[in-house]
Order: C-alpha cells, then sequence, then structure tokens
C-alpha cells in the first residue's frame, strides 16, 4: 500500500503523531513518527498524501487506533521554526470561525509553497540588506502628537483606529509606530488592500527605514516567495508589506499590525477560504498580545462603531498636511444639466477639465466600470446579450483592437457579432452606457490636443503596466486619466486638480446593505485624489440625486453626519454591527437539483430563539460559471453562536456531492 510505512510500527500511540496536513481536509490524520526523530507540536512536517506529498504541522501526539498497516510514516522534518502555540491557535481559531477546513489556513501561513519541492534542498540566494540613509520626514505637531499616542500603545493588545481625511499624512505617522517597534527588535506587518499599492509604497518606506522591507503578495515568484517566507519565519525580516495573505505568515517575533485603508473591501477574501483579512488582523493581535492600528479617511461603520463604544482606541489627524486643503466638491444636478446623445462629460464638467489643463494641471475622470458599454442590444429586436454561463450582460470591450464581447464573471468571450443571433439583423446592434473605454474615446474628441491614459481594474494583473501609468501621472506626463475603481486606492498625484465622477449614482443602484456606506467611501477617495498639494482641488458629482444623504455628506465634507445616519438605520433594522448575519449559498451545474437540495435544507433549519432564516431564494447572480445558485441569509442577535447554529443545521443535512457549500460569515456583498 505504502512503501514508506515500513518499518511497521507498533500502534501502541507513543510514536503515533497527529498532524494537520495543508489541505482540505475534514481532520487531522495520524502519522507514524521514525525511531529516531522528535516532532514537538508545532513542527512542520513533509508528509506523504495519497500518491503525493503534503506539508502538515504536528498538533501532537495521536490517540486514534488505526490498524498498522494502514499508517504511514512521516517524509521529513521542515528546516523551519516551529509554529508557536498561538500560531497554532490562531489558525484553529479561524477556521472555527470562519467555517473551513484548519489544512487550507495552514496552506495560507505556508504562502502556497509546495511540499513536491523540499525546501531544504533549495539554495538560498538572499542577499545582505542593503542599507540606504535614513531620511526622517518633518512631522507637523499633529503627527506627532498622533504618532506617539500609537507608539504608547506597543507592547500590549490594542486597536486604535488611526483617523486622518486624505493627504493628512496617516503613512508618515504610522510609520513612527513601526520603526518604534522595530527599534524593540519586534517584526511588523502593514497590510494594503491592493498589491499595485505596494509598490508606491515601497519606496517610501525604504527611504524612511533605510533597508527595503520585505514584499509579501501573490506576484511573487517560488524563489522569492520561500526567500520572504524564510526570512519572516526566522524574525530577519523586520519589515512586511502585503496583501491580505500576508495576514497568515508565521512571524517570529510579530509586534505590531497595520491595516492601511482598513475600510477596503478587498480585505474580504470572497473565494476558498472566505475571510475579512482586517477582522481576523484583529484576532490574531488579541491573541499575540500586541496592538493593531486600522488607518484610514473613510473608516468602515462597524469600525466607528468600534471606536464610538470605545472598544477601539481613536487617535485623528485633523488636518491636510502641509498647506493642501480638502477639495471643493461640486454636485451637477444631471437632471437640470441634460447630456446630449452618447456622452457622459456634462458641459460644466468639461469646462472645469478645460481651464485646468490650459493651467498645466491634471484631470481625473472616474467611472467604475470596465470595458467600452455594459449591455449590447439589437434595435430591430431588443436582443440582449448575455452570458451564457452567468446571470449577467456581456460587455463590449474594444481595446487592443480586439472588438468582443466578455463576461465579467467568468472567461467567457466571443468576436463582436456583425448580425443579431435572434433576428439576424446585420447592423442593428446598439452599444448601451458608457464603460470607461468609452468615456476615453468621449474625452479624446473633446480634448485631441490633451495626453490620455486609461487606468483600469482589466491592466491589473499586469503590475508594471500599473506602475507606468501611476509613475507618468505623478510626473506630470498625462493630462487626462480616465479611471475605474483603481485609481482610488491612495496614489498620490500632486498635480491632479479635477477628479470627474461620471456617473456617481452607480453604486447606490441594487439596494445593498452597504450601498450607501461603500458609495461614500469609494466617491471620497475618489475626490482626494485631488488637490494633494495645493488647494484648489474641485471634483465633479455627476448624479441624478443630489438630495440622497451620501451626496449631501460628500458636498459637505460631513462623513460623521452620514455615519450617524448609516449607524442609525443599521441599529433600528437589527443589521451589523448591532446583530450577526450569515450567508450560505448552494450551488449545482442542474438547476432541479440545486432547488430540490435547497428545500431539503430548509426542512432541516433548527428552531433556536433569535435566529431568524430567510430564503431559499435565487442569488441575485442566480447563474455562475454555469452554476445555478440558491440561497440562505441568517440573521441572529450580536451574542449568538452564528457558527454552532450552522453546524447543528448542516450535520442533519445529507447533500449529494454534485452540490457545493459556500459559508459567508459576515457576509460584505450579496451578489
Ligand atoms: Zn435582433
Ligand atoms: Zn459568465
Amino acid at each position: 500500500m505504502n512503501s514508506d510505512s515500513s518499518p511497521v510500527m507498533p500502534n501502541n500511540g507513543t510514536n503515533l503523531i497527529e498532524v494537520l496536513t495543508a489541505q482540505a481536509a475534514p481532520k487531522p490524520f495520524t502519522y507514524a513518527l521514525p525511531a529516531n526523530m522528535d516532532a514537538p507540536r508545532g513542527q512542520l512536517v513533509e508528509v506523504p498524501l495519497g500518491s503525493k506529498k503534503s506539508f502538515g504541522v504536528v498538533l501532537g501526539p495521536s490517540s486514534e487506533t488505526i490498524p498498522a498497516h494502514k499508517i504511514k510514516t512521516i517524509h521529513a522534518l521542515v528546516d523551519a521554526p516551529t509554529l508557536s502555540p498561538v500560531m497554532l491557535d490562531f489558525i484553529l481559531w479561524v477556521a472555527d470561525y470562519c467555517m473551513a477546513p484548519a489544512g487550507n489556513i495552514l496552506a495560507m501561513l505556508l504562502g502556497g509553497q509546495s511540499a513536491q519541492k523540499n525546501p531544504k534542498k533549495e539554495r538560498s540566494a538572499k542577499k545582505e540588506a542593503e542599507h540606504a540613509p535614513v531620511q526622517k520626514p518633518v512631522l507637523s505637531a499633529e503627527q506627532l502628537s498622533a504618532a506617539n499616542s500609537l507608539i504608547a500603545t506597543l507592547g500590549n493588545f490594542s486597536v486604535t483606529l488611526l483617523d486622518g481625511v486624505t493627504g493628512s499624512g496617516k503613512t508618515e505617522v504610522f510609520c513612527e509606530a513601526i520603526c518604534a517597534a522595530m527599534a524593540q527588535g519586534k517584526q511588523c506587518l502593514l497590510l494594503l488592500p491592493e498589491i499595485s499599492l505596494t509598490t508606491q509604497i515601497f519606496s517610501r518606506l525604504e527611504s524612511r527605514f533605510g533597508f527595503a522591507p520585505i514584499l509579501w503578495h501573490s506576484g511573487l515568484t517560488p524563489a522569492q516567495r520561500r526567500n520572504a517566507w524564510k526570512a519572516i519565519a526566522h524574525g530577519k525580516a523586520p519589515m512586511v508589506i502585503g496583501a491580505r495573505s500576508a495576514l497568515f505568515l508565521p512571524f517570529k517575533n510579530l509586534g505590531l499590525i497595520v491595516v492601511d485603508e482598513e475600510h477596503d473591501g478587498s480585505y474580504k477574501q470572497e473565494e476558498g477560504v472566505i475571510y475579512h483579512a482586517r477582522d481576523m488582523a484583529v484576532m490574531r493581535g488579541k491573541l499575540e498580545n500586541l496592538p493593531v492600528i486600522l488607518s484610514s479617511a473613510t473608516p468602515s461603520l462597524e469600525t466607528m462603531v468600534n471606536m464610538q463604544s470605545k472598544r477601539y482606541g481613536h487617535v485623528t489627524l485633523p488636518q491636510r498636511h502641509g498647506i493642501a486643503k480638502p477639495p471643493h466638491i461640486h454636485l451637477i444636478d444631471l437632471r437640470q444639466e441634460k447630456l446630449t446623445a452618447k456622452n457622459w462629460i456634462s458641459p460644466t464638467l468639461q469646462q472645469a477639465m478645460r481651464e485646468a489643463i490650459a493651467r498645466g494641471e491634471q484631470a481625473l475622470l472616474f467611472i467604475n466600470r470596465r470595458g467600452y458599454a455594459p449591455l449590447t442590444l439589437c434595435r430591430a429586436c431588443g436582443y440582449r446579450f448575455q452570458c451564457p454561463s452567468c446571470s449577467s450582460w456581456l460587455v463590449e470591450h474594444r481595446q487592443d483592437g480586439k472588438h468582443r464581447l466578455n463576461c465579467h464573471h467568468c472567461d467567457y468571450a466571443c468576436a463582436y457579432p456583425r448580425a443579431c443571433p435572434s433576428c439576424k439583423a446585420e447592423d442593428k446592434l446598439a452599444a448601451c452606457g458608457p464603460g470607461i473605454e468609452r468615456l476615453a474615446e468621449e474625452a479624446k474628441k473633446l480634448f485631441p490636443d490633451a495626453r490620455h491614459a486609461i487606468l483600469a481594474s482589466d491592466t491589473q494583473n499586469n503590475l508594471s503596466e500599473v506602475q507606468r501609468i501611476v509613475d507618468a501621472m505623478g510626473k506630470g506626463e498625462i493630462d487626462i486619466l480616465i479611471g475605474t475603481q483603481i485609481v482610488a486606492k491612495g496614489y498620490h498625484f500632486p498635480k491632479l486638480t479635477v477628479v470627474g465622477v461620471i456617473d456617481a449614482d452607480l453604486g447606490l443602484q441594487g439596494g445593498d446593505l452597504r450601498a450607501a456606506e461603500r458609495t461614500f467611501q469609494l466617491l471620497y477617495q475618489v475626490a482626494g485624489r485631488s488637490g494633494r498639494a495645493d488647494d484648489n482641488g474641485h471634483v465633479y458629482l455627476q448624479t441624478t440625486q443630489p438630495q440622497h444623504a451620501v451626496m449631501q455628506n460628500l458636498k459637505n465634507h460631513n462623513r460623521d453626519g452620514l455615519m450617524n445616519v448609516l449607524v442609525a438605520e443599521r441599529e433600528k433594522f437589527s443589521m451589523p454591527p448591532f446583530a450577526r448575519l450569515a450567508t450560505l449559498t448552494l450551488s449545482g451545474t442542474n438547476h432541479a437539483t440545486v432547488t430540490q437540495a435547497a428545500h431539503m435544507l430548509a426542512q432541516l433549519i433548527p428552531e433556536q430563539a433569535g435566529f431568524r432564516v430567510l430564503g431559499p431564494a435565487p442569488a441575485p447572480m442566480a447563474l455562475l460559471r454555469g452554476r445555478h445558485r440558491q440561497r440562505f441569509l441568517i440573521q441572529s442577535p450580536k451574542s449568538a453562536k452564528m457558527q454552532a447554529f450552522m453546524r447543528t443545521w448542516l450535520s442533519k443535512a445529507n447533500l449529494s456531492k454534485n452540490i457545493r457549500l459556500h459559508i459567508d460569515i459576515d457576509p460584505q456583498s450579496f451578489g
């Protein structure tokens, strides 16, 4: 059966160990330990798994009774530091909270390294860190005082909201806390929502600290990944900057976690292990007894409520650093100022752009929609192009000379057709609404002499392309930048003075629980790109709902006013953070089977006071990547044990293998 299991171990439990393997198994496995080997709890090991190898971590002696011939022997000890008891607790806690297999959390800790290649045999290409002169920024009195408040939190668990308007210098302030923690011999982790942001902040931090921080994100090569991982695990990396998965790295001596732009939706991982990196960072801070700093100009409603109830500390930076002032916000009422057909840039916005460009300044046009047009229809019969695998319209794309229709939810794509597939009419297909490419076309027509660039999340995979455009914009080599939400994420463009938001109402559609909060955060962040070096930033919001609380509070720079309205609403309707939510989504390729399974599950809902289960109902994306989806929404009081309720419920279910379950505790989006 298994050649590795000889010699046969006596099954008396003394040299049997329990190993959590780094994959989705329902429980740890028992392995035999060779007589000459010692493997304490937390030791990383390489074990046989089926016909393959896997990494695992030793949990302790196993008391399982297994026939001797079925026991496999571990291959080798991994040459890495033992995981601390706290780290093991963290893995198990996250697994329990997110209702995910603990082995999947371990896989994140291992950073996607595969046991197929023994890391012991890898030659380390690690270079000595190069030291550059440290460049200390000059801090204002407010910044100094904020930095000192953060430094005072070092040493123990606490969560502090670092709250300051865009451009107030939050980065410089939390850098002081990072420096202080490193001076105490501790490692620091800075989480960023977007991997493209790491490169811009990297050089700033490098000159501040005098050495290059370690970067951790999905774009690393396997060799870079292994070297970074080792340095972190051995405590040789004092400072790590990373996207959300960096939170699971096995720091030897972690002393501070900073979550920058803590409100950002990218911190929620929606695939695989479904977790919120900000919330898990707070839990890691608690388990490891270290401070967590949440930084944002537009904190999430959850963080605001925690701050108001004094669970979180609050450090504010009231003013923009230097002479810069907040931008002027103008609402353009599209019911008054009508747009001409197939045009989306209003005359008022055009005028502002024209003046800015004439002064040698820059303009940014923002629309949160990739592609040329979000919908294509036939003017002869009304046919609309829909993805065959998703409940979604196909999006027209024209970039790179390839005229095509794409689904934004799966990889379906086809050439742009000449004729309508329904009525066969030719040349009757019409693009409906603008995407970023169509907006760029309009901008080019209006400003033919200006230098244009597009920054969309299409190009997101191509880091160097994003970097090139961001650099060019920073240097003033672009006059008009047309961007999707990627431009909202913390870039620093000193010569940008006019921002036009083409469809400010876009995010308010759909009635999502967080629609108003998210729209405010997004538009505020977009607006914050302007006028960062001077006080002449102007932001134009094109809206058909100028009286909406989001627009009015944006105009009046009244973030807290809007937050108070939203907090009161959430409390009134028993919504998070005043209650708990979870979603349970069933999916499968056969519509009838999924519906049947959902109705079977509905019969098994446990009776428990305080719990309310809504559904099953088709998910808003009722068909996604060829899978039909039915959903339950579970609501409970804040103090209730949501996971226990879910486990009781699901333990009674006997689902067919064709049905996939997707549990989302504290869901952020409901698509
Ligand atoms: Zn037609
Ligand atoms: Zn699709």
